[in-house]
């Protein structure tokens, strides 16, 4: 990408768009297209077809998706599977119609790597085995996205590239505490019960799942980098390597709150995929810079901001 390419970020608004949005501007790129979903309504084939008509990027980031944590994912997977699907096939197929030139980058999840894995998962583990439940819908429509990135390369010559990130947190996340995911989830539980005096606070499940935490910009960075690095059809991981039980990550984000309250565990609530720890060994190797900060890091940046705060807490 040259500084003045004309970019596309579809799904600027929320936790990794709005992430590669400040990024892609802290290096000096000018020409950034944020159409958000009010204007350009990805379900709808018709608008995408549209849009990129008249506007022709040269590189897209397909950010956008129906996303949720373990709760949201379950009450409502045939939305997830539905919507995520549509939406990336919209846009695939909008680009090998309107700008077949332009380069595209997509995020799948982890989550499409079966329940059970040797760890860490490296990226042949894809369709190597029976899905968890609770994200089934979101994991099959994020191995369409997938597919279709390596089909419409092989079949129309489109520049499409896939990553697989992990647990992200940052700003903008959404702190739905019912349907968001763990890491904003128990941010903002935790400062809540700060705020409010509270002695106790429910997590969900037994606490001992294992899970990384990667900050959303870092994996922002990481994008990007990939964008102008990379164009092999090979999807490829971004996550830390490194994971802690959920006990561990609540322990942390207490500390750097500064609350010591105590934490009860509803076991009614599902544990999801035992653990998920990425191997990165093919990103490290195209990008060997790539150092994310640490989650007691990454915490103090989200709660010592403003407006963060403020979102987190109305
Ligand atoms: P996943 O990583 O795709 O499974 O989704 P999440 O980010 O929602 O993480 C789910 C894991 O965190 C499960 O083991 C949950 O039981 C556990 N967990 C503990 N407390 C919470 C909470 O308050 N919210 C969420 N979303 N998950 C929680």
């Amino acid at each position: 990408m040259k500084t003045d390419s004309k970019i596309l970020i579809l799904g600027s608004g929320g936790l990794l768009g709005s992430a590669i949005h400040r990024q892609l501007l802290k290096k000096g790129y000018t020409n950034i297209l944020t159409p958000r979903s009010k204007e350009l309504n990805l379900l709808e084939k018709d608008q995408i077809e549209n849009y990129l008509k008249i506007e022709k990027p040269e590189f897209v980031f397909m950010i956008a998706g129906l996303v949720g944590g373990i709760q949201g994912n379950n009450k409502r997977p045939a939305d997830f599977l539905y919507q995520n699907s549509i939406m990336i096939l919209n846009v695939i197929e909008a680009i090998k119609n309107n700008c077949p030139k332009a380069k595209l980058l997509y995020p799948g999840s982890t989550c499409i790597y079966p329940k059970e894995n040797p760890q860490p998962i490296n990226e042949d583990r894809f369709m190597a085995g029976k899905l968890e439940e609770t994200n089934k819908g979101y994991a099959v429509a994020k191995g369409v996205g997938v597919t279709a990135c390596q089909l419409y390369k092989k079949q129309y010559g489109i520049d499409a590239i896939s990553v697989m990130p992990t647990n992200l947190y940052g700003f903008n996340d959404n702190y739905d505490i019912e349907n968001g995911h763990m890491l904003p989830g128990l941010i903002k539980k935790i400062l809540l019960a700060k705020n409010n005096g509270d002695r106790q606070i429910t997590l969900w499940g037994t606490g001992t799942p294992r899970r990384e935490a990667l900050y959303s910009e870092d994996c922002a960075d990481a994008i990007i980098y990939l964008m102008n690095n990379y164009s092999s059809d090979q999807m490829i991981n971004i996550g830390t390597g490194f994971d802690y039980s959920i006990k561990e990550i609540a322990e942390i984000i207490k500390t750097e709150v500064g609350w010591s309250g105590e934490i009860k565990w509803d076991l009614s609530k599902p544990d999801g995929t035992f653990e998920k720890r990425t191997d990165i060994q093919r990103l490290k190797k195209i990008y060997p810079e790539f150092n994310p900060i640490t989650l007691k890091e990454g915490v103090n940046k989200i709660i010592n901001d403003k407006e963060q705060l403020k979102r987190i807490l109305s």
